[in-house]
């Protein structure tokens, strides 16, 4: 009696199809479409060998991708055995397959109230107490006494300072009728910082730091989705120091963020904000590039005085492969301007003309206001040859 027929061997394109439903968990995409399935042979036997790229060797993700291909794949009739090979992306390749998955990850992303041609740039550091705030606050009066309208997001709760430091206080107001929040508006020059601050919502410090990630992510996204912020130029999010939570939570809210790091000249602290630049691209941000700030206090008398060290921004810089947009130096002005509501930016003390020449490097050219970068034609095409890479 002759046995019953085996099924037929399944095409290669039945199990590109079937592959599809593996998604890389951290790109969020399936890992036909990001490029990362290099391969695909189906012999008589129904004997299916897959080859997959990882984005690195070493991707701790690889046991699940792993996982996933076997159990699709071997779903479809006719498949006695499923082999995987692992391979390396290359460097072109990964960066083709990031474009494609920001691509994605941007098509996907939820609505917020920032406007699209608003230039939204999350100011970082590896830990508290470099001057991320201060840079945040005067970065943003220097870029509004151009003119500009610039929103501030003071999403770093244990350290919320912005509020004082640009001499605001209260709560936010609201607009009951249409259900959202109102930032609260400062006029600098000839421009508007909007704010909206964790210190808003909070009445004093001690309950500030009883907030866990979970709560602050709810708090980020509210500011996202449920504050009138209407038009603006820039959105400069204060981020809490360090990886974690609100980094991922805000990556995913606003995947066109891009990120500037603060460091101080201190070479040790380098290696902990190596990694926060590391984890915004691991979350597809573009890491715009670095800000030094506690650089050489210059004494009146001219001479110089490297009280955190030297060359930390630059090593940095270095490292994570990105500009050295500048050099903020030491000022007694910054402190005594912070607690008087006063950003030193504005002022003509050394550190003034330094924030002042920063916001000129960030306007011209490391990040300049999407209507000056050709928004759609270009943001359009540079998505389009993103694609084209990644499908090539
Ligand atoms: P972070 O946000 O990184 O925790 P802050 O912005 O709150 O840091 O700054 C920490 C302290 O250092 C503040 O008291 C601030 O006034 C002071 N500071 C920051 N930058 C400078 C500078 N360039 N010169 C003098 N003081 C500074």
């Amino acid at each position: 009696m002759d046995d019953a027929p085996a099924a037929q061997s399944p095409s290669e394109e039945d199990v590109l199809g079937l592959l599809r439903g593996v998604i890389d968990p951290e790109l969020g995409s399936n890992i036909v479409e990001l490029g990362m399935v290099k391969g695909v042979v189906v012999d008589d036997d129904g004997r299916v060998k897959v080859t997959v790229a990882l984005t690195t060797a070493g991707c701790p993700l690889r046991a699940q991708i792993q996982r996933d291909v076997r159990t699709r794949a071997g779903s479809i009739p006719g498949v006695s055995s499923v082999e995987i090979s692992w391979t390396e992306l290359t460097q072109d390749e990964k960066a083709a397959t990031m474009a494609r998955a920001r691509f994605n990850i941007s098509q996907d992303a939820p609505e917020t109230e920032i406007p699209a041609t608003t230039k939204v740039l999350m100011v970082a550091s590896g830990k508290g107490g470099v001057g991320k705030s201060t840079v945040t606050v005067n970065l943003a009066a220097a870029l509004a006494e151009k003119g500009l309208t610039v929103g501030v997001m003071d999403a770093d709760i244990w350290g919320y300072s912005v509020p004082r430091m640009l001499g605001v206080e209260g709560r936010l107001g609201g607009s009951p009728e249409v259900g959202k929040i109102d930032p609260i508006e400062v006029p600098v020059g000839d421009g508007l910082v909007k704010i909206v601050s964790m210190g808003f919502l909070v009445d004093r410090e001690e309950t500030a730091l009883m907030w866990r990630g979970l709560m602050l992510n709810r708090a980020v996204q509210h500011f996202c989705e449920d504050v009138a912020w209407g038009s603006m130029e820039y959105l400069l999010i204060d981020m809490p120091p360090g990886t974690g939570d609100v980094q991922m939570g805000l990556a995913k809210l606003l995947p066109r963020a891009e990120m500037v790091v603060v460091t101080t000249p201190a070479l040790a602290a380098q290696k902990v904000a190596e990694r926060v630049a590391n984890m915004g691209r691991n979350n597809y941000l573009r890491v715009v590039g670095v800000i030094e700030n506690m650089s050489a206090f210059v004494a009146p008398d001219g001479e110089h005085h490297e009280l955190f060290g030297r060359g930390g921004g630059e090593a940095l810089a270095a490292d994570i492969g990105a500009p050295l947009l500048g050099s903020i130096p030491i000022d007694p002005g910054v402190s005594s301007g912070g607690d008087q509501g006063r950003p030193a930016a504005l002022g003509d003390g050394p550190a003034g003309k330094a924030f002042r020449a920063l916001a000129e490097v960030i306007f011209t050219e490391a990040a300049p206001p999407v209507d000056m970068a050709g928004c759609s034609a270009r943001m359009l095409a540079a998505a389009e040859k993103a694609l084209d890479a990644a499908e090539a």
